[in-house]
């Protein structure tokens, strides 16, 4: 999305990015940018920050990431909420979230995998063979999890491409499996110190626990003004927060998270708004939304209704919960970085009853008016979660709209019918 820049193209040249296609990604993500979010009236001012990383998102961000490189540091991008960026930040490497939210190179990607695997991984194998992520390449090591199945095995395929690391990810959350988990995150700061040639201390890891208990902190600011009405910030302007919050610098982004959030607060003492107090007020939950996906949200938000709040790992489950600053030692760091990641909510697990009591929780204290439960395509954990969600919305008094989708836009009229629709019957 940047203005292509010599030194921009010269450096993708230099990552090995296939240029032409790079160029037509950063074409589509610029005009659904636009068409999403530059239409949007009376939008906090420090959503310029966003707009201004999100039109650098291949350009200054990568640079800063190629300049961190070249000068001996170490990057590890990751696909998944389990991955703790304490340990990464602790042994001195930076973190960066690699999942994709576009189709790209679909027709490569089906010639190793399967036509039914899920948008997600469809897309993080399709920006890696059709050369168009800088992110990965920028990456001198990734960080799997044995989560769902598809992933499990598209680490394999990715691993014939790029230096992999697996964690183990149990699916109980019984002692033995914290056990388990546990060694797991000793084993990924070991991988890490020797990436980096640095030893994790109790200093670095309590640094780095802070700042991105602060990166947090401030990202529960801004999902605590949303319970307002009228709503300060639109869902679409919150839910990019989080997207950024993946792969940006952590301080300036805390910094500049916490100006917005200023911002929030003051519109909600004074009443000012981005949608009228009478609009419907929605809650998503299900899988989570990558960078360029906003379809779910532009939908109901141009139909007239605004989201509150997402119960997904683009959202609440990224910021809600944060490790305990108060260990002295690394082995109680340790255990509390253990606690703090298994305590998370993903439908691999079973059972995942803390899921659906978010997702209750949350639709109360928003003052969500209903909730639409997004599921992608072919994701079986969350296709199958969907009715035991919907089971506990619906006892809680509140209606459930349930929409399977992908990342094309081919059903976004039938999308915006069943959502218009939704949102006439609240
Ligand atoms: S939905 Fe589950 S597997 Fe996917 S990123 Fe979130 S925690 Fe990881
Ligand atoms: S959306 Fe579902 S199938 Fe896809 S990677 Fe996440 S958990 Fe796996």
């Amino acid at each position: 999305m940047s203005d292509a820049a010599p030194d921009y193209r010269q450096m993708w040249t230099d990552l090995g990015l296939d240029l032409p296609s790079h160029d037509a990604l950063l074409g589509a993500v610029g005009q659904m940018y636009g068409d999403a979010y530059l239409t949007q009236e009376n939008r906090p001012e420090g959503t310029g920050y966003l707009d201004f990383v999100l039109s650098e998102v291949h350009g200054l961000r990568i640079k800063e990431l190629d300049d961190f490189r070249k000068d001996g540091g170490k990057v590890v991008g990751t696909f998944c909420l389990y991955v703790p960026e304490e340990i990464v930040r602790a042994a001195g490497a930076w973190c960066v979230g690699l999942c994709a939210g576009a189709e790209f190179a679909y027709d490569q990607v089906e010639q190793i995998m399967p036509r039914n695997t899920c948008a997600l991984i469809k897309s993080f194998m399709g920006f890696k063979l059709g050369k168009v992520c800088p992110y990965i390449q920028e990456s001198d090591m990734v960080v799997g999890e044995t989560t769902c199945d598809g992933k499990k095995k598209a680490y394999e395929l990715l691993g014939e491409l790029h230096n992999v690391h697996v964690m183990e990810l149990p699916q109980l959350k019984r002692d033995k499996d914290m056990v388990l988990w546990r060694s797991e995150i000793v084993e990924l700061m070991t991988k890490v110190e020797e990436l980096t040639g640095k030893k994790v201390t109790v200093e670095t890891l309590k640094t780095a626990i802070k700042e991105v208990n602060d990166k947090r902190r401030a990202l529960q600011r801004i999902a605590a003004t949303r319970a307002s009405s009228p709503v300060p910030i639109s869902g679409k302007d919150a839910l990019l927060a989080t997207q950024i919050a993946f792969y940006d610098d952590v301080p300036r982004f805390t910094q500049m998270m916490n100006v917005l959030a200023d911002e929030l607060e003051a519109r909600v003492a004074n009443g000012t708004g981005v949608a009228p107090a009478n609009a419907k007020r929605i809650l998503v939950t299900g899988t989570p939304m990558a960078i360029p996906n906003w379809k779910l949200h532009d939908v109901i938000e141009k139909a007239g209704g605004v989201v509150v709040g997402e119960e997904m790992c683009t959202g609440s489950r990224y910021y809600q919960d944060l490790v305990s600053e108060d260990a002295t030692t690394l082995e109680q760091m340790l255990d509390d970085i253990a606690e703090k990641y298994l305590d998370i909510n993903c439908a691999c697990f079973t059972p995942n009853e803390g899921r659906t009591k978010d997702v209750v929780r949350m639709a109360k204290e928003l003052g969500a008016d209903g909730v639409i439960d997004y599921t992608l395509n072919f994701c079986g954990l969350y296709q199958m979660e969907a009715s035991t969600v919907e089971k506990a919305v619906q006892e809680a008094g509140l209606p459930v709209l349930r929409i399977e989708t992908d990342y094309s836009m081919e059903d976004v009229g039938q999308l915006s019918t069943r959502v218009e629709a939704f949102l006439e019957m609240l």
